[in-house]
């Protein structure tokens, strides 16, 4: 790999950024990092007409939620700014006339009715119509008409949009793809695409081609979606006289089904996110929650994205950004679509919360519980987590578990039905007096000293265990009840088992 890889993530400001385009920045992301390179962000806001207010920042949210920050960009600045399109028009217009005066572009002053008739005119025929090698010499523009039939056109301000001028001989364009090889198209197929509108802006593919090599882009790497205008971004290159730079065209995030792109009626329908962070639809005001919101850890939603078209070859599924870094390759980027599975989703987050330290979780835990846990310590939430974080697919769910700040007031009564015998109450009585003598009341000593008093009576676990958790919790399943009891204190436990004892009796 040359010394200097330079790669780019070159969002457009037209809606929030779907999670397609997380993966595409990642990927980026891994590709700079793991060849020593720089990550750049380029906003590309050069259509007017789609541009959303509130979705650059969005973007730059997003990114920092991920962890990790451009190298180069709007916010992060570099030697080759400005890094925004709408900035650089000088020299787009700059380069358009290098593509005039050397005859690979022209200037096409039909208007879009016209083209429109064209257009429908070969519809009713059966056939398509495209402004191309073909069709370009009886239309209007600099190619038919004279210079001075153009100057007159221009003077008396008649809108004209600059198109390329597809090489006529129909010949090969090979794009060369770090992930599906070598792509040939004939251009014979390939139309006049615009490369300034009428008002006077670039298009997507002149702005795009221009800055990727202004800015020394070495790595295209960029959605499928792409794909069928890369021999146009060749030819772009062609026509300049500059080199191209390696493209890498990552493969489509697909429906849960596998049918089609993901989109976010998807998320919509299956009740998943299918956005980083929420969303405010400026227009509606509609809010779409995001992964951050339905309370997914960056490094879950990360892991999940990685794999999501990109696979180590074996088995292994959990990287962190850093050993993703180290292990990522574009030759194991796979070329198929990648299926999305919501629940695989939620399985990399459980993955996570159980891997974490639990203090790193002691805020957020905080703030979710903002007015149960108001008074409580660092120390107690801690306990809490490191009981309850294998337990619990979000973080959220934690404080869904009430037991843990009030003593039940009702008991599953399936549960009591079956397992709440005539003798219980007697049992608990007896194992209350065990657990009053217990100095300190610490979950190994609970532990023993309940053990001790199973082995005494010559009684099962299920006899007692689960009716003391049943006391404690009104549940059947949760933490280890020694665990549980130390956390409430012997006095709190006590007074559950006379409280549930009472009113089961
Ligand atoms: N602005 C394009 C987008 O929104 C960038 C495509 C590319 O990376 O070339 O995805």
């Amino acid at each position: 790999m040359s010394a200097s890889v330079r790669v780019r993530f070159a969002p457009s400001p037209t809606g929030p950024l779907h999670m397609g385009g997380v993966r595409t920045a990642l990927f980026n992301y891994l590709f700079a990092k793991k060849h020593n390179g720089t990550f750049i962000l380029r906003i590309e806001d050069t259509d007017q007409a789609r541009f959303v207010e509130g979705a650059e920042a969005y973007i730059a949210e997003s990114l920092k939620w991920c962890g990790f920050q451009p190298d180069e960009g709007t916010e992060a600045g570099g030697n080759y700014g400005p890094y925004r399109q709408s900035e650089r028009g000088e020299l787009y217009r700059k380069e358009l006339n290098q593509l005039l005066a050397n005859g690979n572009a022209y200037k096409a002053f039909d208007s879009s009715e016209e083209i429109a008739a064209m257009r429908t005119e070969a519809e009713a025929n059966g056939t398509v119509w495209q402004y191309d090698a073909k069709t370009r010499m009886s239309m209007r523009n600099s190619l038919t008409l004279s210079a001075d039939e153009v100057k007159i056109l221009e003077a008396k301000g008649q809108p004209f949009t600059v198109r390329f001028k597809m090489p006529h001989d129909a010949r090969n364009v090979l794009v060369s793809d770090e992930i599906r090889g070598e792509i040939n198209v004939s251009s014979g197929v390939l139309d006049d695409k615009v490369l300034m509108k009428a008002d006077g802006l670039p298009t997507y593919h002149l702005a795009n081609v221009v800055d990727d090599h202004h800015m020394k882009i070495s790595h295209v790497i960029r959605g499928e979606e792409w794909l069928p205008s890369a021999p146009l971004h060749v030819l772009l290159y062609e026509a300049f006289d500059w080199t191209p730079p390696a493209f890498a065209h990552l493969p489509l995030i697909l429906k849960p089904t596998g049918n089609g792109k993901l989109s976010k009626r998807d998320g919509d329908k299956g009740g998943f996110p299918i956005f980083p962070l929420s969303w405010t639809d400026p227009k509606t005001g509609q809010v779409s929650k995001g992964y951050k919101e339905n309370g997914y850890l960056s490094e879950a939603f990360l892991n999940m994205l990685l794999l999501l078209g990109w696979s180590s070859g074996d088995e292994r599924e959990l990287y962190n950004l850093e050993e993703a870094v180290q292990a990522f390759s574009m030759q194991n980027v796979t070329k198929s679509g990648a299926r999305f599975n919501p629940d695989k989703a939620v399985w990399f987050n459980e993955q996570y919360l159980r891997a974490g330290e639990s203090s790193r979780y002691i805020e957020s835990l905080k703030k979710l519980n903002a007015t149960a846990m108001s008074d409580w310590s660092d120390s107690k939430c801690q306990q809490v987590l490191d009981m309850m974080l294998e337990r619990v697919q979000f973080l959220h769910e934690v404080g869904q578990h009430t037991y843990l700040f009030d003593a039940p007031e009702t008991f599953e009564e399936k549960l009591i039905r079956k397992k709440w015998k005539p003798e219980t109450a007697g049992y608990l009585e007896d194992l209350k007096t065990v657990l009053s003598e217990i100095e300190p009341f610490k979950s190994e000593n609970i532990e023993t000293e309940f053990k001790a008093f199973l082995a005494s009576r010559e009684l099962g676990f299920g006899a007692v265990l689960l009716p003391f958790r049943i006391a404690l919790t009104g549940a059947g399943g949760g933490p280890s009840m020694f665990d549980f009891a130390e956390f409430l204190g012997k006095s709190q436990t006590l007074g559950r088992l006379d409280s549930a004892i009472s009113k089961l009796g």
